[in-house]
């Protein structure tokens, strides 16, 4: 057997590492257009901070390859594919045939209109990226950061803990609105603003101002924000460029199945790039985050090496510090107001700690926890395991719960 995989994050190497789990003699051949091993994308952010050195990024060192027998095809992209003759064509002219491929390309950034191609304005994607951003330090001064996502969010807050000036734009009025309701947004809205973040709600950068370097960028408001580093963080989409969407199913991701299999037999799809159905929403969604990443590598790799696997279903989930709080998110969140919703909520202003539950019929679907969050994991495994509320739904709002407490 013939094994491709597209990409070389973690779904990648996860996928890698099953399909040798379970067959030991067939070729596998792993292609990135990044040209580095395996590393921890989340953790790049850390680098920005200047609390870990690039050196600690990789999960995998560079015998990786050689001890599962697999074949790296580095620093060169996928151009597009032929799905009837089973070819990748390559960035540098050369093919490659498989007879079964795992698309596990990621996501990129979300691009913005205004055309940023001055230097010291960044998207923070990869490795290269910060690094590059790390080199622009020393002369930033002032750093604008377009978007309050888990990228901008994190961007903003790496910035603010070097001391640098930092505006955010965020057009939904507080960061990680993806991840956490209005009071939770204010409330880290409130602790970004207190470590002298200044944030700009419902403005959007029309241009950039400069000649070698940015020097600021022009506001929708008509205003003018100065600055000499820029960082786009306004979200990501699924890395789909060189899929044939006439063969391969793509909605905003790879649409796949339960096995994570594309709707081209052979083709399979795992993390960022991929669109899979949702435990709590019902319905397909990009789960865009590391441990589902894990997870769908792990099961794609299974199903190309012949064992059947299901997956259950993806979670949005997320453990966050940013300076003194500690949030956690998992599941749905922000559900519309619809009475099949229950959402219960305690936010303490004395002691800064703030839970709120959301609930399907018996079922909860979501919970946002703001510090105190030691019941997340109990919480997080009743939303991913779907278990049954058969004690009174208040309970789970408490701050210490025990799984023998939630008996019945
Ligand atoms: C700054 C930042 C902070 C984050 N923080 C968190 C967090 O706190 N928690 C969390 O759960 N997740 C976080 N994430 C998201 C997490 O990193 C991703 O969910 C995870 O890395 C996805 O893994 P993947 O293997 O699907 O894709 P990727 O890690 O993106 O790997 C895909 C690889 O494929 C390559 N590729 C793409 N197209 C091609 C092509 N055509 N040819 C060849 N190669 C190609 C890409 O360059 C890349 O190397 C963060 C991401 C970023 C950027």
């Amino acid at each position: 057997m013939n094994y491709v995989i597209i990409g070389n994050g973690i779904a990648g190497v996860s996928a890698a590492e099953s399909i040798r789990e379970l067959d030991g003699s067939g070729s596998i051949f792993m292609i990135s257009d990044e040209p580095v091993v395996p590393y921890c994308r989340p953790m790049i952010s850390l680098v920005l901070e200047g609390v870990i050195s690039p050196s600690k990024l990789p999960i995998r060192d560079s015998g990786f390859y050689e001890a599962l027998n697999i074949t790296p095809v580095l620093g060169n992209r996928v151009a597009r594919m032929d799905v009837d003759a089973k070819i990748l064509f390559l960035s540098d002219g050369k093919t490659l045939s498989y007879d079964t491929l795992l698309i596990a390309s990621g996501a990129d950034p979300r691009p913005i209109k205004a055309p940023a191609s001055l230097p010291n304005i960044f998207f923070m994607r990869n490795q290269h990226q910060v690094l590059k951003m790390l080199e622009a330090l020393p002369q930033t001064r002032r750093a604008l950061v377009l978007g309050g996502g888990l990228v901008g969010f994190k961007a903003a807050s790496s910035l603010l803990h070097r001391g640098i000036d930092v505006t955010m734009l965020i057009r939904s009025g507080y960061p990680l609105s993806l991840q956490v309701d209005e009071i939770a947004g204010g409330m880290i809205l409130a602790e970004l603003t207190r470590r002298g973040l200044n944030v700009r709600v419902g403005v959007e950068v029309t241009g950039f101002k400069g000649t070698d370097t940015v020097t600021g960028a022009f506001l929708s408001d008509g205003t003018e924000v100065s600055c000499n580093l820029v960082i786009v963080g306004k979200g990501v989409l699924p890395s789909v460029s060189f899929v044939p969407r006439d063969r391969i199913q793509v909605d905003l991701g790879i649409v796949v199945d339960d096995h994570l299999q594309t709707s081209c037999p052979g083709i399979f799809a795992a993390g960022d790039v991929a669109e899979f159905m949702d435990i709590t929403r019902k319905t397909r969604w990009v789960n865009a985050i590391w441990p589902e990443a894990v997870a769908q590598g792990r099961i794609a790799g299974m199903n190309m090496a012949g064992r059947c696997v299901s997956h259950k279903g993806s979670l949005s989930r997320n453990v966050i510090r940013i300076f003194d709080l500690d949030i956690l998110a998992a599941g749905w969140v922000n559900v519309p107001d619809d009475p099949r919703f229950t959402v219960l909520s305690e936010h303490n202003r004395r002691l800064n700690t703030y839970r709120r539950l959301v609930f399907e019929g018996d079922r909860l679907i979501g919970a946002t926890l703001i510090n105190q969050i030691e019941t997340g994991g109990i919480l997080t495994a009743m939303i991913q395991n779907e278990i049954p509320v058969r004690v009174s739904k208040r309970k789970l709002l408490e701050p210490h719960l025990s799984p023998k407490s939630l008996m019945f």
